[in-house]
């Protein structure tokens, strides 16, 4: 459906556009006020989502504020992203029991109930297509992934109210949305009252939005969602500079700022964690004391010692080495890798990271000493 076709819900609409979903089997989940934070979790309707809450993010610095007011998404992303419903942080992926002499090994079954995520921002569906080429598209699929991906119903919703952490400006992924959403929602709470304009992004949306009592959206419901979007640009001060950004990285690799940051980096990986693209994961073994044995998958950070640990030693010894592989991935070699940025500009990495460095100034400031060396390493060697 082009935004000609787009419809016109109120609070109550999008609280029967939950109820459809839910009475068609899907497991939904949504932005949640918990532990201080906008969080995914469970939604039965409008009243289990951040109504009238608003955010403050800057770097090392995330305030959630209730105003009370009638607004559902006027706040920006949460700590918590949507990467962990559909490739959690832990994940079995087969065990082996015991039985006499023979072992018997058996995987979990990948049929899991349908997701519907409601209320995804338009960086985070940039992030979602960035896990699919690695986890679903790519030569590895993940069972589990592809099973909770494809059957999930997406209905993003597009930002008003960016955090001053933001930036999807410069990476092309918001403030509005255009693809991959079943629908897309974008709210206005103006002098004629509170209300979202809908739009269609695929046949199953198109068949939820028929069980929902909608108008169509008139041309000034339009210009309503123009404005939204344009403020929320304009709103979106943070910039980073893509313009060659690869390439500058990839020969500042001796520059003297990684040690800079790796002097205040505690290498707690706490940016890895909140980064909805990073999909780094080790694997264990453990077995029990009646010799069944259960493989598992949990998430890894880049930022850990033993994450490039090889032949009796980690490849990446020191803070300054694993903040460059991080940053440098995310920027520059996730384009030879996957033919994308690594980083969609969700600013979570900056609002939690507990030092407040932020990946924005990091970048601009090797931009702007490009070619600059660090005492004692030769110029484009890479070094730990
Ligand atoms: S690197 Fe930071 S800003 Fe970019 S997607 Fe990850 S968390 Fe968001
Ligand atoms: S950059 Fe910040 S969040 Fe990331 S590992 Fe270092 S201190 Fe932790």
């Amino acid at each position: 459906m082009e935004t000609a076709d787009a419809r016109l819900i109120d609070a109550q609409g999008l609280d029967a556009v939950i109820a459809v979903l839910g009475e068609l089997g899907y497991d939904t989940r949504g932005p949640v006020v918990r532990d201080g934070a906008v969080m995914p979790g469970t939604v039965t309707g409008v009243v289990d989502l951040p109504v009238g809450y608003h955010d403050e993010q800057a770097p090392g610095h995330y305030q959630l504020e209730y105003r009370g007011d009638n607004t559902v998404f006027a706040w920006a992303v949460g700590p918590g992203s949507w990467k962990a419903e559909l490739f959690p942080p832990t994940q079995e992926l087969w065990r082996a029991t015991r039985d006499g002499g023979d072992l018997t090994f058996s995987e979990p079954d990948a049929d899991y109930r349908p997701l519907a995520l409601i209320g995804a921002r338009p960086c985070e569906l940039a992030a979602l297509d960035v896990l699919d080429r690695v986890l679903r598209d790519g030569g590895t699929p993940d069972p589990h992934y592809r099973a909770r991906r494809d059957g999930a119903f997406i209905v993003v919703a597009e930002c008003g109210v960016p955090a001053a952490t933001c930036f999807c400006t410069s990476m092309g992924t918001g403030p509005g949305a255009d693809v991959g959403f079943d629908l897309a929602l974008t709210e206005l709470d103006d002098g004629a009252g509170h209300r979202f304009v809908v739009r269609v992004g695929s046949e199953r949306g198109a068949e939820v939005l028929a069980g929902v009592s909608s108008l169509p959206a008139s041309p000034a419901n339009l210009e309503g969602r123009r404005q939204v979007l344009a403020a929320a640009a304009d709103a979106t001060t943070r910039q980073l500079s893509v313009d060659g950004l690869g390439a500058l990285l990839a020969r500042n690799l001796d520059h003297p700022r990684w040690d800079e940051a790796a002097q205040r980096c505690l290498a707690c990986g706490n940016c890895t964690l909140v980064c909805p693209t990073c999909f780094c994961s080790d694997v264990r073994d453990t077995t029990t004391l009646t010799g069944e044995i259960r493989r598992q998958r949990s998430w890894a950070s880049c930022f850990d010692l033993d994450h490039s640990y090889l032949h009796g030693g980690p490849v990446r010894a020191t803070t300054s080495s694993r903040y460059r592989q991080w940053l440098t991935h995310k920027l520059s070699t996730w384009w030879d890798q996957f033919g994308t940025s690594g980083c969609v500009g969700c600013g979570r990495c900056i609002a939690w990271c507990p030092v407040g460095i932020d990946l924005t100034e990091e970048a601009a400031a090797i931009r702007s000493t490009d070619g600059a060396v660090r005492p004692g390493a030769a110029p484009g060697r890479v070094s730990s």
